[in-house]
């Protein structure tokens, strides 16, 4: 839901140093493969893997996607062999994955060498892209050691050629990753891929009272039946991309999830009653020592960020900016 926003100078960086620990070695060990006799049709595939190596390992996500429709059209006896065979050295699948090693690329644990420590040192995404609802930090010492998990946009099972695609794994907390999505198929077709679009402010979180008096001594005991969390999407949405928001937030089970946010929604409700629009001025003018401008005394109130561009900074923040702003707490 979130999109991962870096500066093109450290994806580019991000992309030199994969390309660097990958390219030759994965070069020689395809003309390894290729020295030996091989099925015809296998041959040209690892020759296609070969020729779009760099595309595979850096390419965007609608290269890659193209990469893997060209694949299933041109190779439908080597796509059949992955999808049945069982990962042994000798076949075809092991072949694959000896190319491309996702569990040796989470092993790399020192975070000086590259591997997936260091990906989610590098790209800092501090908060699981896909509900915005649990940390991901990433911490290591010789000891013990935490990252976020990597998705796999398009799933390894189907695609283990993009095992480690740099643009095909999205970081993001294990209840997205291993309990809710799993082996279920995304493309940027059918889901919201965080590496080009996040929800932004096209749908916002918004509440749904169950009775037409409001009764804040309700709210403020987190009487959860006087509202629900349900979703606004503005008139401007495309369609396309609201069957993709939707398709994406059944398979993370956002709405279901956020219900147990009521709580903090309805601080926020509170908060925004008691804070209005006076009141905010004045703090400001009391505190120069503490707010710069009203955007700190916001983030002091509502305890979370208030900018769209720091979504990905503390969990919750888009349902707080989308709260906030739906009872004018702005
Ligand atoms: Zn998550």
């Amino acid at each position: 839901m979130i999109e991962i926003k870096r500066s093109q100078v450290l994806l580019d960086n991000i992309a030199a140093e994969h390309l660097l620990y990958y390219l030759t070695k994965t070069t020689k060990k395809i003309d390894e493969f290729l020295k030996k006799r091989l099925p015809k049709e296998q041959r040209a595939f690892l020759q296609y893997i070969r020729i779009n190596l760099k595309k595979i390992l850096i390419g965007r996500p609608e290269e890659l996607e193209k990469i893997a429709n060209e694949i299933e059209v041109h190779f439908p006896t080597v796509v059949a062999q992955i999808r049945h065979s069982k990962s042994k050295a000798y076949s075809l699948l092991g072949k694959i994955q000896t190319l491309f090693n996702y569990d040796a690329f989470t092993k790399r644990n020192a975070p000086s060498k590259w591997g997936a420590y260091r990906l989610a040192t590098l790209l800092n995404v501090n908060v699981c892209v896909y509900c915005n609802r649990q940390y991901t930090h990433t911490y290591s010492s010789p000891e013990k050691r935490v990252r976020p998990q990597f998705d796999h946009f398009l799933d390894k099972a189907s695609h283990p050629y993009m095992a480690i695609s740099l643009y095909n794994l999205i970081p993001c907390c294990s209840i997205c990753n291993s309990s809710l999505k799993g082996t279920e198929k995304f493309t940027t077709k059918t889901h919201l891929h965080p590496y080009i679009e996040g929800v932004g402010e096209r749908i916002r979180f918004s509440v749904r009272f169950k009775t037409d008096s409001l009764d804040y001594m309700k709210l403020w005991d987190g009487n959860s039946d006087v509202f629900d969390i349900v979703f606004k999407t503005s008139r401007k949405t495309p369609l396309n991309f609201q069957k993709r928001f939707i398709r994406t937030i059944r398979t993370f089970k956002i709405k279901e999830l956020y219900q147990f946010h009521k709580d903090y929604t309805a601080e926020l409700i509170v908060k925004s009653q008691v804070y209005n629009d006076a009141r905010i001025g004045s703090l400001l003018v009391d505190f120069p020592q503490l707010f710069q401008n009203r955007d700190d005394v916001l983030r002091m109130i509502t305890t979370n960020y208030t900018k769209v561009e720091d979504l990905d900074k503390r969990v919750l923040a888009k349902l707080t900016i989308d709260i906030a702003s739906e009872f004018e707490l702005t």
